[in-house]
């Protein structure tokens, strides 16, 4: 059976939509007609099938065009993540590059995102001498979660770390595309290292810590879709034996880091408030506080707020 169309034939974008949404239904490719009007959207210049003015999607496509949606449509039979084939994608309105292997964001860490914004703005976390916060992310992949902050928190500095060279780049590309390298420092950085926090002492502590932190548990990597297993750095995803390997570091790294009253924000598992909560009532000498744990849009437990009682 052929899945590509012929070249010549004068097929409008509607049609090839739902022909390529065919083929991917018929390989057991998720999300089928998301991703084809996702890819010829794309090549016709737009950013979704709905936008595209109803002329053209009418309109035949040229030959190029056509030759263009197959080219993008094998890599979607071949399970790459539409994020990674469109080459960017919005997180909080922001058009962030993409590229794989770094990790792509989710909408649940736009959840994140607005919680963090809204502790901020309402002030229940502390503002830096220069009127807005110093903020550390750890493990910044794209800068997604560094740079939405930053565009909304015009005050706002951050330091973005990741242990990833590819990740390092992307995030440097984005913050270029958005005009906000003013206000980042973006610092190759692997927190697990011992004394590794030392580098980042120069910029005094910091008001926030923020991050979406390896955390799945080391046996669920199986169990991940094709998508993200073949594509995206299972550094970015595994978060050892009970997914806390990554989550623990971040929380050790306080007493240096984290100004007294200074908060952690991090995406976790559903099983993670609870054995952080024992976690952290195993290390009284990092004076550290549980003080809520938000649900997702599913409802599941997955964001924490973490906050330093001072010595
Ligand atoms: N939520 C992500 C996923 O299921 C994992 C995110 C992470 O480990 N930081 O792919």
């Amino acid at each position: 059976w052929q899945p590509y169309l012929p070249l010549a034939g004068l097929l409008s974008a509607t049609e090839v939509v739902s022909h390529w949404t065919a083929v991917f239904e018929k390989r057991g490719i998720p999300e089928a007609q998301a991703s084809s009007e996702y890819i010829v959207a794309h090549v016709l210049g737009a950013k979704t099938f709905q936008s595209l003015r109803p002329v053209l999607r009418t309109q035949p496509l040229s030959p190029w065009q056509l030759q263009h949606v197959q080219k993008l449509s094998s890599y979607r039979l071949q399970r790459m993540p539409v994020q990674y084939i469109l080459g960017e994608w919005d997180f909080q309105g922001l058009s962030l590059k993409m590229a794989p292997p770094v990790f792509i964001p989710r909408p649940e860490t736009e959840e994140l995102v607005e919680w963090v914004l809204k502790e901020v703005t309402q002030s229940s976390c502390p503002m830096g001498a220069q009127g807005g916060p110093l903020i550390l992310e750890v493990g910044c992949g794209s800068g997604a979660i560094s740079l939405s902050l930053l565009s909304q928190l015009p005050q706002s500095r951050v330091i973005a770390v990741d242990k990833g060279e590819a990740a390092i780049c992307l995030t440097q590309e984005n913050a270029q595309r958005l005009r906000l390298l003013d206000r980042i420092q973006i610092v190759p950085l692997d927190v697990t290292l011992e004394g590794s926090w030392s580098h980042l002492l120069p910029w005094g502590p910091m008001d926030l810590v923020v991050s979406n932190p390896p955390y799945i548990f080391h046996q669920d990597m199986e169990q991940l879709a094709p998508e993200i297993r073949s594509y995206e750095d299972p550094v970015a995803l595994d978060g050892g034996e009970e997914g806390m390997d990554i989550i623990t570091h971040i929380l050790a790294l306080a007493p240096w880091l984290l100004k007294d009253s200074g908060s952690i924000f991090l995406e976790v598992d559903p099983r993670h408030p609870e054995l952080v909560g024992s976690w952290l009532q195993s290390r009284p000498d990092l004076s550290l506080d549980l003080v809520a744990v938000r649900k997702d849009f599913c409802g599941r437990p997955r964001f924490l707020h973490i906050r330093r009682s001072g010595p």
